[in-house]
């Protein structure tokens, strides 16, 4: 999958040679970059990321000058954003940083060390970051970075926060680069050699004859599993793998209106693939705590009211809970059970949307279900008066006509 854009010069050249190629071509790195040697580090961003959108290869297309500028401005950059490697560069010049002492070999970084750089250079935010990552993830012979796994987790969600949005922190235990060895995996940065089976390009190309005529077939390369290339002395923190197991706390904004099953996601908090790579996504799976009184039903909410006999007839004032506390209603002399009281605006957010859901009280009559003997005296009296017999007249709904009223009205 790989494809390696111009390591023009091998890995494998001796340390002596790259040393006297180091100090005759290469220029001083805080010339290339245009600072001096008190440079801040936001300063010495800002002088990169300058020199990163003026010669990157999208902006420049077939000028191999620009994607020398280019290499050499991250080169540059990798150097003095480094405490270590710039103090070794300030006492020894190139010298210090060939070979075994660190740093880069005579080809430079490669595309790959560029780009899985860009991420804190730029930002993940930054219009600069996405274009990168754009430029880089669409393929078409581009040079490709890879990708870290996505993190999947759960967040259980109470009615409240699901209705009105919530703000949490998140506890996830996520790779991240190892910042002994900067992610390479080697120690001192130093023993990573092109995979000699497949050139770095982490594939091998097979001819096959076959009756359409001579096809070419790639795999991944059984050498060094497609990353191109291998991890000689292993960096003892993260044991060449480049990343290390920690765990990050991230503020997430929930969106009023999600649902149970609906996933969010959040950009590069998921894991760094090992030995160097952009992080994939953190993944959010919404899960809704069941309320003790509300039911949600869509973007309403439904609550189901008891009362009894002698309040529905004679009518009362009484309070219902609520996603936002309690409210209180009125219930009219003579209310019926199976009646639905609307509160409007007392449902759930729409997600994305402006409107909001209501609350639906739904009014059940209580009927006694035993009596004491003085109760059922006092009923029995109440038993043959004239307004005790139903008389439903036409305008009085039954339970089909309200839920077609409710649900196609
Ligand atoms: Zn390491
Ligand atoms: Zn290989």
């Amino acid at each position: 999958m790989k494809e390696r854009r111009s390591v023009n010069a091998s890995l494998f050249r001796s340390f002596i040679l790259s040393l006297f190629e180091d100090m005759a071509t290469k220029r001083d790195y805080y010339e290339i970059l245009g600072v001096d040697k008190n440079v801040s580090p936001e300063d010495l961003k800002k002088a990169y990321r300058k020199m990163a959108i003026k010669y990157h290869p999208d902006k420049n297309p077939n000028d191999p000058t620009a994607e020398e500028k280019f290499k050499e401005a991250a080169e540059a950059y990798d150097v003095l954003n480094d405490p270590q490697k710039k103090a070794r560069y300030d006492q020894y010049g190139h010298a210090g940083m060939s070979g075994a002492a660190g740093g880069y070999g005579a080809g430079g970084p490669t595309m790959d060390d560029i780009f899985s750089q860009f991420g804190d250079v730029f930002g993940d935010d930054s219009p600069f970051g996405s274009f990168f990552r754009g430029a880089n993830g669409g393929g078409g012979g581009r040079q490709r970075v890879r990708r870290g796994s996505d993190l999947r987790i759960k967040l259980k969600l109470n009615l409240q926060e699901v209705a009105n949005g919530v703000e949490k922190k998140i506890k996830v235990k996520r790779h991240v680069t190892c910042t002994t060895c900067g992610g390479n995996g080697s120690k001192n940065g130093t023993a990573v050699q092109t995979c000699s089976t497949c050139q770095g390009t982490g594939q091998t190309r097979k001819v096959v004859n076959t009756m359409l005529g001579q096809m070419v077939s790639t795999s991944t390369c059984p050498t060094c599993n497609g990353e191109g290339k291998l991890v000689t002395d292993r960096c003892d923190t993260c044991f060449g793998e480049g990343r290390v197991l920690q765990e990050d706390v991230i503020p997430i904004k929930i969106p009023a209106g999600v649902a149970e099953g609906i996933q969010l996601s959040v950009g590069s908090k998921g894991n760094v693939p090992p030995r160097g790579g952009v992080a994939g996504d953190l993944l959010i799976v919404i899960e809704e705590e069941e309320d003790a009184d509300l039911k949600r039903d869509g973007n309403n909410v439904v609550f189901d009211l008891y009362v009894n006999f002698v309040d529905a007839a004679i009518g009362m004032s009484v309070e219902v809970p609520t996603i936002d506390g309690k409210a209180r209603i009125t219930l009219d002399p003579g209310t019926q059970s199976g009646k639905i009281l609307r509160l409007k605006g007392k449902g759930v957010k729409e997600l994305n949307g402006y409107g909001r859901g209501d609350e639906l009280v739904h009014v059940n009559v209580w009927t006694p279900k035993t009596l004491s003997a003085e109760e059922r005296s006092l009923l029995e009296k109440l038993r043959n008066s004239p307004n005790f017999q139903p008389k439903p007249n036409k305008n009085e709904k039954g339970f089909f006509d309200k839920m077609k009223d409710f649900f196609h009205g």
